[in-house]
């Protein structure tokens, strides 16, 4: 077995043990979006390149060395597996002008790439849910955003998260704090890591999102862009803050939440649990007043937010709760021809009926057969033998508690199971 071919580090299957969760949240995260009347929308996996580099911006740690870049052997594109959505949903929507008269709240989920060091809650594929409201300014959507994702922790049953915000104002008072940092950091030249003195000029506003220890305190002692914000991101920002009080949102104001993308302006906010050590934060966004315009459109408002779908479901399994395991409700066991025959129709019939039904499948003898019924999470099993072709009936066996087998009559057959499985 030493050469059997394994999947690609950082890049993991979801067995069908582990499935039955993913498709729990899927559910429930999609009722959860259509509560608040938010889209579904689908973009391809792979974008050009320059997309990316052009949203994200050249001097993030994804663009500079997280993103799976290719050549495209057959015409030399530049391309590149996504490795987040908004860059991809702010195309789709420009390209298929979905802003010319309204605005739009849209929703997506799906695998990203990012090539990372593998560790618990990082992983090179990972999932997001992402939501973006494109077109809307003001902070009524941010702090409604916020609220959304409050009541999905409590539908899934999460404990324990935290709630940060911040504020990254606009543009000039962003270019007044970038002098001053630049001016900071220059006086403690010798403190910073590499990462660090790359940015000093290119973007100095991302070391404070630095995870290095030893740089805390330097950070710490920066100055902050709330010094220099203008009273209308103020403003802003005390709304969102009311709206959340409102609604009893408890939250703590981090000036040092940049978020790791360039894109983001006014309200940023973060989701973070300790439980689950390094890998904290479970859902991040902000508002990007900026980027529809730095992609290509018409300049317009907007505000969104990922999930980590890895994250989120480890949290779930410590908090240990337990989705409701999948229905199946009937095993059909049968040995002949003519009882394959009726087994088939049986199982068909039912199925009409709403009943989920695993049809025995390699033969075998009656014995070994009960065996898997029983091994099974179904809740009867339906038998069928030369005696019940005759009898144009099926022996029916409850496989969990109470409940003799009994022949039942093909009429009474549908009726019978639904008692059993009710
Ligand atoms: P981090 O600081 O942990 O690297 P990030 O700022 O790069 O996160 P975002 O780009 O904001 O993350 O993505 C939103 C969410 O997606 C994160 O909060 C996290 O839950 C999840 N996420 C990001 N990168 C990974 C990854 N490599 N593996 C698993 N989940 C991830
Ligand atoms: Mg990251």
């Amino acid at each position: 077995m030493s050469d059997t071919l394994q999947a690609v580090k950082g890049m993991n299957d979801i067995l069908p043990d582990e499935a039955g969760l993913w498709l729990w949240f899927e559910d429930t995260v999609r009722d959860w979006l259509e509560s608040y009347g938010y889209r579904n929308i689908r973009m391809p996996l792979v974008e050009p390149t320059a997309l990316f580099k052009r949203a994200i911006g050249e001097v993030t740690d994804i663009v500079e060395k997280e993103m799976y870049s290719f050549e495209d052997s057959l015409n030399g594109d530049q391309l590149t597996l996504r490795p987040e959505g908004t860059a991809s949903c702010v195309r789709a929507v420009l390209q298929h002008n979905l802003l010319y008269n309204a605005p739009q709240r849209l929703w997506y989920a799906g695998p990203m790439f990012r090539h990372e060091r593998p560790q618990k809650g990082r992983y090179r594929q990972f999932h997001q849910v992402g939501v973006e409201a494109l077109g809307f300014a003001g902070p009524d959507i941010d702090a409604e955003q916020i609220v959304m994702c409050a009541r999905l922790w409590k539908k899934l049953g999460i404990r324990d998260v935290e709630l940060q915000i911040n504020t990254l104002g606009d543009a000039a008072s962003r270019q007044r704090h970038r002098e001053k940092l630049i001016a900071y950091f220059e006086q403690h030249k010798d403190a910073l890591d590499a990462d660090a003195q790359r940015r000093l000029y290119s973007n100095p506003l991302r070391i404070l999102d630095t995870k290095n220890p030893a740089m805390q305190e330097l950070v710490s002692a920066a100055p902050r862009l709330m010094d220099e914000l203008e009273e209308d991101a103020i403003r802003h920002f005390e709304a969102v803050q009311a709206i959340l009080k409102q609604h009893d949102i408890a939250f703590e104001i981090n000036p040092r939440l940049v978020r790791g993308l360039d894109y983001y302006n006014r309200t940023v906010f973060e989701w973070v649990t300790t439980r689950l050590g390094a890998q904290g934060t479970i859902c991040a966004g902000g508002r990007f007043d900026g980027l529809i315009e730095q992609i290509g459109g018409r300049p317009a408002p907007a505000m969104g937010f990922a999930m980590g779908v890895e994250r989120l479901l480890a949290l779930i399994q410590e908090d240990g709760m337990a989705p409701p395991p999948p229905a199946l409700h009937v095993y059909v066991v049968h040995q002949g021809e003519q009882a394959q025959q009726l087994a088939w129709r049986v199982a068909e019939e039912l199925r009409d009926g709403g009943v989920s039904v695993l049809l025995h499948c390699g033969g075998g003898s009656f014995k070994s057969q009960m065996k898997k019924a029983d091994g099974s999470a179904a809740a009867c099993a339906v038998i069928i033998g030369d005696d019940e072709v005759a009898a144009q009936a099926v022996m029916l066996k409850p496989l969990r508690g109470e409940g003799e087998q009994q022949r039942v009559g093909l009429d009474e057959l549908k009726h019978k199971v639904r008692e059993l499985i009710k």
